[in-house]
């Protein structure tokens, strides 16, 4: 599966200190967001009347009535212009406004980013990293704002005393989990490339809310009160900002103000990422990180100062898949490789029965599903990490794509489940006997899609990796309450340097290297028309792969629209037991699922999908996964 041919890039200069204001905006918006379908009635954001500003963007706080909590049902959204989807009502909306505002969708994008790092703590944030995917009309580009680790990491960042790998819950509620943020620096140079809105109009949304308040969302308050005992409360900021005087969670509803994280984002809209990345704010990260109560970390502000300073391009992966493009973030995300594996491996054996049987994925089609992925995940566990320190095999990713390759892997689908899969040897050539990355937790993160009225396309997956980061905030050297949360990113790696056998983990922790993702930000295109047909993502750790892919084969195999593809029940296999999601599968299929040798556990897996497709007719249709609090807004 060749990569998208793409241009070389283009060198760049160091972004430091430079001004970043770019093109004026374009006509201010008019009265009138056009609410699209009853759930955007029910949210009631509906905001009109906004007045014109001499800046050109006129933010107007949207209604904030209560969001229900737990499954809910969501219409999918039809619009004709442009589309947002993002995980929380208000950050959809501010990029809506950005839009109307005559925004592009990268604009768009930053401005959701901002009001998620204020509405969304829990998942994403200027204190995170994020993989951007930008698709122009004609070349799709990705920018990778992945966190890195600091300069004086090494391969026993997370060992102890006798050498063990510490708990997981510990190295995560710790300085050294923490890696140099990575959100705000590529969003600057994604921006630089493709704004059109002045780049500090695009933080008026969050600033405003962030003075004003919004009202703590019924997500928000439940995962407030499960992670009060996981280190959040214990957080100065953090208990201050979420909780009363008892330590007990704010209400849903409650007014939230963050005035720390207002007078840091208007840093950054006034001075561009150099406000970051240099001075108060960088000292201020450094600080939490290096004076962590327990375990501090070592990072020091001239890692910040070098994160800014380089080329947040990379080039997609761009695989043919019938008669689709299927693009996604080449590593250290294991993604798209693994999401391609998995759908060319599935051409070669696909069942020859409808998969689908009143809605739900057959039990044929599933085992078939669970073994393509068992084989996805062996070789991800073993090859993926940062490419600036570790060779693809055979010198390409490709290798892992290529079609003989994966008829082969293919072949080894029996009627029977094969039990634990082992990596293949892709492109022969595999010079290091690498170890089996153990299987770690992960959690968070948030997905944004977007399509603008010049047919722009964004898909963007942000995190700060577990639920709340590392549970400690910075208040960015503002001396006032509040502040934003720091990530745990670094917990992506293997916190072991070796496997059982002594061999060397390629995914483990290196000085400036990148912990391996799952996130599979992903722009689907015509391969024959060349033009855009979907953007989607997830949140949900390694669930990631599975939740993207479940909603591709549904859009694009089995003709269902982005709304119907989302609402799928989910399924996952990471190599172990076949999971399905809680509650939503047939007796009948977990039956026979078991008669071929699976072992069969059910889990909640809480995708947090988001897409947009383009429709037959030209338009466009978003979904918003009902499992979490995400909207579609659009014209
Ligand atoms: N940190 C994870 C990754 O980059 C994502 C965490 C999550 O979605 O739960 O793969």
């Amino acid at each position: 599966m060749p990569a998208r041919e793409l241009g070389p890039l283009p060198g760049r200069a160091s972004r430091s200190g430079r001004p970043l204001l770019t093109a004026a905006a374009r006509a201010p918006s008019s009265c009138g967001l056009l609410l699209i379908g009853v759930f955007l009635l029910l949210f009631g954001l509906g905001a009109c009347d906004a007045p014109g500003t001499e800046r050109g963007i006129s933010y107007q706080v949207p209604d904030q009535p209560e969001i229900a909590t737990g499954y809910t049902e969501k219409p999918g959204w039809a619009a004709s212009e442009f589309a947002v989807a993002a995980a929380n009502p208000l950050a959809t909306d501010a990029g809506y406004q950005i839009v109307q505002a005559g925004g592009s969708a990268v604009d768009a994008a930053i401005a959701v980013q901002m009001v998620l790092t204020l509405v969304e703590p829990q998942s994403s944030g200027i204190g995170g990293g994020a993989f951007l995917m930008h698709w122009d009309g004609s070349e799709v580009t990705a920018y990778n704002g992945r966190e890195k680790a600091p300069s004086s990491a090494n391969e026993e960042l997370f060992l102890d005393e006798a050498g063990e790998p510490l708990p997981f819950g510990e190295a995560v509620r710790s300085g050294l989990s923490v890696g140099v943020p990575g959100t705000v620096a590529m969003l600057a140079e994604a921006h630089e490339r493709h704004g059109v809105l002045d780049w500090s109009q695009l933080f008026e949304p969050a600033t405003t809310l962030a003075e004003k308040g919004f009202r703590i969302s019924p997500r928000l308050h439940g995962l407030l009160e499960a992670y009060e005992d996981e280190g959040l409360r214990d957080d100065d900021i953090a208990r201050t900002l979420y909780y009363d005087e008892e330590g007990t969670p704010h209400p849903v509803g409650h007014i939230l103000r963050n005035p720390a994280l207002a007078q840091v984002l208007r840093q950054i809209a006034e001075e561009g990422p150099v406000a970051f990345y240099h001075g108060a704010v960088a000292e201020a990260i450094v600080d939490r990180v290096r004076n962590h109560p327990e375990r501090p970390g070592s990072m020091v502000v001239e890692d910040l100062h070098t994160y800014l300073d380089q080329d947040f391009r990379v080039e997609p992966i761009c695989s043919p898949w019938r008669s689709f493009e299927v693009c996604g973030f080449p590593p250290p995300s294991s993604g798209h490789l693994a999401i391609a594996q998995m759908l060319g491996i599935l051409e070669e054996v696909d069942s020859p029965t409808p998969a689908l049987e009143e809605g739900i994925p057959d039990a044929d089609w599933l085992h078939a599903y669970m073994e393509a992925a068992r084989l996805a995940f062996a070789d991800r566990n073993h090859y993926v990490a940062d490419p600036a320190y570790v060779d693809p095999p055979g010198d390409s990713w490709e290798t892992l794509l290529d079609a003989d390759y994966l008829r082969g892997r293919a072949a080894l689908i029996g009627e029977g489940s094969m039990g634990e899969a082992q990596p293949g040897n892709p492109g022969q050539a595999t010079a290091v006997a690498l170890g089996t990355h153990p299987g770690q937790p992960d959690r968070g993160t948030s997905h944004v899609s977007i399509v603008d009225r010049q047919g722009n396309a964004v898909s963007m997956t942000t995190t700060i990796e577990s639920g709340f980061g590392n549970r400690t905030m910075t208040d960015g050297g503002t001396g006032a309450p509040g502040g934003f949360h720091l990530n745990n990113e670094l917990t992506d790696f293997s916190l072991t340097p070796i496997d059982d056998e002594g061999r060397p983990i390629a995914n483990r922790v290196e000085p400036g290297k990148r912990p391996r993702s799952s996130m599979a930000p992903t722009l689907v295109l015509d391969r024959e028309a060349g033009e855009f047909v979907a953007s989607l993502g997830s949140p949900g750790g390694a669930g990631i792969i599975h939740y993207t892919a479940k909603a591709l084969v549904g859009m694009l195999a089995w003709g269902l629209n982005a709304q119907e593809a989302i609402d799928l029940p989910n399924f996952a296999n990471y190599n172990g037991p076949s999971v399905l999601e809680s509650g939503r599968f047939p007796a009948q299929v977990i039956e026979a699922l078991e008669a071929r040798g699976h072992e069969v556990t059910e889990s909640e897996l809480t995708s947090g999908l988001q897409a947009i497709q383009r429709t037959p007719d030209g338009g466009l249709f978003g979904g918003a996964d009902p499992r979490r609090e995400g909207i579609v807004m659009g014209q």
